[in-house]
């Protein structure tokens, strides 16, 4: 036996997935639907086409057979009864040979060998009159009784029907038989029936029909191909216009359709270019405009360093002797000092966002541990959560808590997300936690302070906004720690999320791959917290996600 390739069995043992594949490029694929349908379409015409012919062929050719087997019959009857006419048979031999010879003519003029001669009914009987024959043998049934009687009460004319014939091999053909009457002497009136087999003309449409059938179907499989064809010619370009699309659309600017020739698809192509020039020099624009607008902050930040250092030496003389001022100027020289302050901290805050648009950030990695950092950072806010009665717990269980990160941008996160906490956190306590697994680690603060609405928690890590601009500050925010802190995550390449409710409190949760070029799946600590009211289903409602 012959063994089936693998790559049979796996086309058969797959069949079951076919209509889905099938389907699949039926959407995909223009040209396989094109090609699909104008095959259907064609192979229906062709087919009416060639049922109309293959009917009218077989109708013609009936017809024209009918016409020759009447002649023939006909001829054959009257040289017949011309025999019988001139004839002085008169006894019972001479009848019998008369109509021997009679019926040798019939055999010779009508070129048949299916004769049937029949006494015809209703007459006296006579001993001279010869006997029924008839050559039909099998088929003697097919000269049905309808046409024997028009045959009897019509002297003189021929009758015909259709019948189907049996074959001496057992089959059937398609045949005629003609019926008329003949007078013999003596003997009176004789039906005679000749049948004419149509064979040869089933044949002919048997030829006609297969011819037609394979003409057909090579027609169908060349419209098959010539479409395939056409509708690549058409299509190519088209497939060529949509990748060049959507690699523009995918950020890859320089990418051009090439312009060939006059035809739609040229206009097409230099259409589409001159979009993507326009997109490009557009784009461009912006990104020259954008860069100009952060070296603006860059260097405005920088060229205010130094007027502001200045200031700020000249307000610490001031206020460092305010208690020699009288009370007014005295609150004066405090509320430069604190304004000079809070000006520091905002330019500081500006000149690291523009490091980041500028896209100059470089990190200083170093195996860091996580809890040594949470712990300086509780105890560098510790006077601050102490002036709001606010207590800081840390929680760390454990593991592996070292971690390569850049210590001074984890430190400032902290610092930021602690800050935060001790500010909107209304003197509630506040529990710092620091958890992780093998790739990564986890650090989250929760406080349950006054907590933040849908729509604040959209906006938290926007620039320079802040849920109610004139609430009581005590360590001047700027807007710009959590965008800042949000950097600081993402080019360590983690994660900076919260989950806040009102009047539940918030979770800001940051998580770090452990090394320096780990990437993130999942985080070590849960997102609500644990003990978060309205269970998990608050996060996709609460959460936000760098
Ligand atoms: P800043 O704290 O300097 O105002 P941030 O970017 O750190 O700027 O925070 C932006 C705003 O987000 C804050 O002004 C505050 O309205 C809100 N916010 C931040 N952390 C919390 C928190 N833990 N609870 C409630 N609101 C918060």
């Amino acid at each position: 036996m012959v063994g089936r390739t693998g790559f049979n069995r796996g086309i058969w043992r797959d069949w079951r997935s076919w209509p889905a594949r099938v389907a699949g490029l039926w959407r995909s694929s223009l040209q396989f639907r094109t090609v699909t349908i104008t095959v259907a379409l064609s192979g229906v015409a062709i087919m009416v086409v060639g049922v109309y012919v293959s009917v009218s062929v077989g109708n013609d050719l009936f017809q024209s057979r009918l016409n020759q087997v009447l002649v023939e019959s006909n001829r054959a009857t009257t040289a017949a009864q011309g025999i019988f006419d001139a004839s002085d048979a008169a006894d019972r031999v001479e009848v019998q040979t008369l109509v021997g010879s009679a019926r040798t003519l019939i055999t010779a003029a009508s070129s048949s060998q299916l004769i049937a001669i029949f006494r015809a009914p209703g007459q006296d009987a006579s001993t001279v009159a010869p006997q029924d024959s008839s050559s039909f043998g099998a088929s003697t049934g097919v000269i049905t009784s309808d046409l024997r009687v028009q045959v009897q009460e019509n002297r003189g004319e021929q009758f015909w029907q259709s019948v189907t014939l049996a074959t001496d091999d057992g089959g059937q053909v398609p045949g005629i038989v003609v019926g008329s009457q003949l007078t013999v002497p003596v003997a009176g009136h004789y039906e005679l029936y000749i049948g004419y087999s149509l064979a040869d003309a089933e044949a002919t449409l048997g030829f006609v029909q297969r011819t037609l059938g394979i003409a057909g179907l090579v027609l169908v499989l060349l419209v098959g191909a010539v479409t395939w064809i056409v509708v690549r010619f058409v299509v190519t370009p088209i497939r060529v216009a949509a990748a060049t699309s959507q690699r523009l659309a995918s950020g890859d600017l320089g990418v051009r359709i090439p312009e060939k020739g006059e035809d739609v698809i040229a206009t097409l192509a230099r259409s589409f270019n001159g979009m993507a020039d326009s997109l490009q020099s557009q784009i461009k624009e912006l990104a020259d405009l954008s860069e100009v607008q952060q070296r603006f902050v860059s260097d405005v930040s920088h060229e205010l360093r130094t007027p502001l250092t200045t200031i700020r030496l000249a307000g610490d003389v001031l206020f460092d002797h305010r208690s020699t001022f009288p009370p007014a100027v005295e609150r004066t020289a405090e509320l430069l000092h604190a304004q000079v302050e809070r000006f520091e901290l905002l330019l500081s805050d500006l000149l690291e966002i523009s490091k980041y648009d500028a896209g100059s950030v470089q990190l200083e990695t170093e195996p860091t541990n996580l809890v040594h950092l949470a712990e300086d950072a509780i105890d560098g806010l510790r006077s601050l959560g102490d002036s709001k009665g606010t207590v800081l717990t840390l929680v760390a269980p454990g593991g592996h808590l070292d971690a390569d990160v850049d210590p001074r941008r984890i430190r400032r996160i902290m610092h930021n997300l602690i800050g935060n906490a001790i500010e909107h956190g209304e003197g509630k306590p506040i529990i710092v936690s620091v958890d992780s697994n093998e790739s990564a680690v986890a650090l989250s603060v929760r406080d349950y302070g006054l907590g933040m609405s849908q729509a604040e928690i959209a906006h938290v890590f926007d620039r320079f906004w802040r849920a109610d601009p004139s609430r009581k500050r005590t360590i001047g925010g700027t807007g710009l720690g959590l965008s800042i802190s949000l950097e600081d995550a993402a080019v360590h390449g983690g994660w900076l999320q919260v989950w806040s409710h009102p009047g539940e409190g918030s979770c800001f949760r940051l998580t770090l791959p452990r090394t320096a070029r780990g990437t993130l799946t999942s985080s070590p600590s849960p997102l609500p917290p644990a003990d978060a009211a309205g269970g998990t289903g608050r996060s996709e409602t609460g959460g936000h996600y760098a």
